[in-house]
């Protein structure tokens, strides 16, 4: 392995302690990594403060040129990025290559966003102009499902508006954020990109800190409570984005095998460890049998191992807390209903289980109601499609959510009425730089990606003239 290190005004340097990372397909350690202090911390924050009044002047076509060799840096190291990242994370290797993919494809988009003034009025007593001014500092927090196109997804808008930026990756993966910052050590001008690492403990120092104009966060939404308390202090601007449990609803006119094929990935991407993944499948009762049977062959059939291995679909999961948050609700599921597939850890070393299929589940069963984060989906019945409508709304989270139907407009009319910030019909998970994200209810706090995303990285300043 490589030395890994911290990236503070421009220089590479170690951290004030050490923390072990493990690779969760054998449970062993993986590498050494800097850990910050908080003085570290502070040193970074106070490099981005600096920086900052260098980096706004710029003009956009500077910073633009700057984001796009960051970009050409990681196309450059792509493959050696893509092992790391499996190796710390777990995803098989050709979905780790496609994160970094995305995550170039990303910069890349915002590198082009400029977001020019606009010419709100111009009459015979006024002009009046909107601007879109950066924020500051800001702080992006990044957990450990996606560490590399999440954290890219806030810093490639956050630079392009002219913000200095503080990005922390999540304690369990944050190598290959660390190896990109070599490449940003070389690209960008000192200070306007720090990353620094934690174990869990700078949080709540950095979205209290009254030099941080703006926090973007992505986690739980026990967490992002606790992000927007902090951020309450100095009025920080924030975006969450936040946990999520995904209905997807499945009406009686399609075909039964087709659609588990179709839904199967979209439950057990990167072992269910995805925002906007399948988290609760409401399934007509005319197809329920054999929609669940079909998924538990598809369940049966999966290949399950390290994701460095060729032809392995699904990796372990991230880390041993998720792993056993994921093992203590698929013993509740078990008790609640039938497992048609899977159900159990695998024995031995790493983080593995099974993609779980449990039928005969209904509301208010945990496995129903909790966002699981692991490869273990409820197939739920339902008879009246408005009323797996209303149980799907009934839920604090409101992500993503999608219908499954050949019916067009009454699908349209169900995803119209689905309480979320995203719904697809006869699709789910599919999203891009160019399509503004965020959560309904408590699933999140504005969006990212988009104009509208690299918006939530600026002050709107409107300058009024008298003529
Ligand atoms: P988490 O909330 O435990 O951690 C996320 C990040 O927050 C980590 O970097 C962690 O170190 C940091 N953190 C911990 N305590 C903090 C504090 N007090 N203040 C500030 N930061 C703190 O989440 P996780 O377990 O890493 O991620 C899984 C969750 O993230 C799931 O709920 C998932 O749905 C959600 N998620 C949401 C999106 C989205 O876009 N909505 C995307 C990916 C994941």
């Amino acid at each position: 392995m490589p030395t890994f290190h911290l990236l503070i005004n421009g220089a590479l340097v170690a951290g004030d302690q050490t923390m072990t990372v493990l690779n969760p397909a054998t449970g062993e350690a993986l590498s050494d990594c800097p850990r910050a202090s908080a003085a570290q911390a502070q040193a970074a924050i106070g490099a981005a403060k600096q920086a900052f009044e260098g980096w706004r002047r710029t003009s956009h076509q500077e910073r633009s040129a700057m984001l796009q060799a960051v970009a050409d840096g990681m196309q450059a190291e792509r493959d050696a990025l893509a092992t790391l990242l499996t190796q710390e994370q777990g995803k098989p290797l050709p979905e780790a290559g496609m994160e970094i993919d995305a995550a170039i494809g990303f910069l890349r988009y915002f590198a082009g966003i400029d977001l020019a003034p606009k010419l709100l009025e111009d009459t015979a007593t006024r002009r009046v102009e909107a601007q879109r001014r950066p924020l500051g500092v800001v702080v992006a927090i990044v957990p450990w499902n996606f560490p590399v196109l999440l954290a890219w997804g806030k810093v490639g808008p956050a630079l392009v508006a002219g913000n200095t930026v503080v990005l922390k990756p999540a304690p369990t993966t944050p190598l290959t954020t660390l190896k990109i910052g070599e490449i940003c050590a070389r690209a960008l001008p000192p200070g306007v990109l720090n990353i620094i690492t934690d174990a869990n403990d700078l949080g709540p120092l950095l979205t209290t800190h009254p030099d941080v104009s703006k926090v973007s966060f992505t986690g739980s939404t026990e967490t992002g409570r606790k992000v927007m308390a902090s951020a309450a202090g100095s009025i920080k601007r924030v975006t969450l984005e936040l946990g999520g449990n995904d209905a997807a609803i499945v009406l009686g006119d399609v075909d039964p095998e087709q659609a588990a094929a179709s839904l199967f990935p979209l439950a057990f991407m990167n072992c269910g460890q995805v925002c906007l993944a399948i988290k609760r499948l409401y399934v007509h009762e005319s197809i329920y049998d054999r929609v669940c049977a079909a998924l538990g062959r598809l369940a049966d059939a999966a290949v399950v191992g390290d994701g460095l291995t060729p032809g392995v679909q699904f990796g372990p999961v991230q880390n041993r807390q998720q792993f056993e948050k994921v093992k203590g609700l698929l013993e509740a599921a078990a008790n609640a209903g039938t497992v048609v597939a899977g159900g159990q850890a695998i024995d031995g070393p790493g983080y593995f289980i099974r993609p779980t299929i449990v039928c005969d589940v209904t509301d208010g069963d945990r496995i129903v109601d909790e966002e699981q984060f692991g490869p273990v989906l409820p197939v739920i019945r339902f008879s009246d499609p408005e009323d797996a409508l209303r149980r799907a709304n009934a839920s604090q989270h409101g992500l993503g959510g999608s219908i499954w139907s050949n019916n067009l407009p009454l699908a349209t009319d169900l995803a119209s009425r689905m309480e979320a910030g995203t719904v697809w019909v006869n699709k789910h998970l599919d999203f891009g730089p160019t399509l503004p994200f965020g959560g309904a209810k408590q699933s999140g706090l504005g969006v990212e990606f988009g104009e509208e995303g690299v918006t939530e990285f600026t002050q709107l300043h409107v300058v009024n003239i008298a003529r």
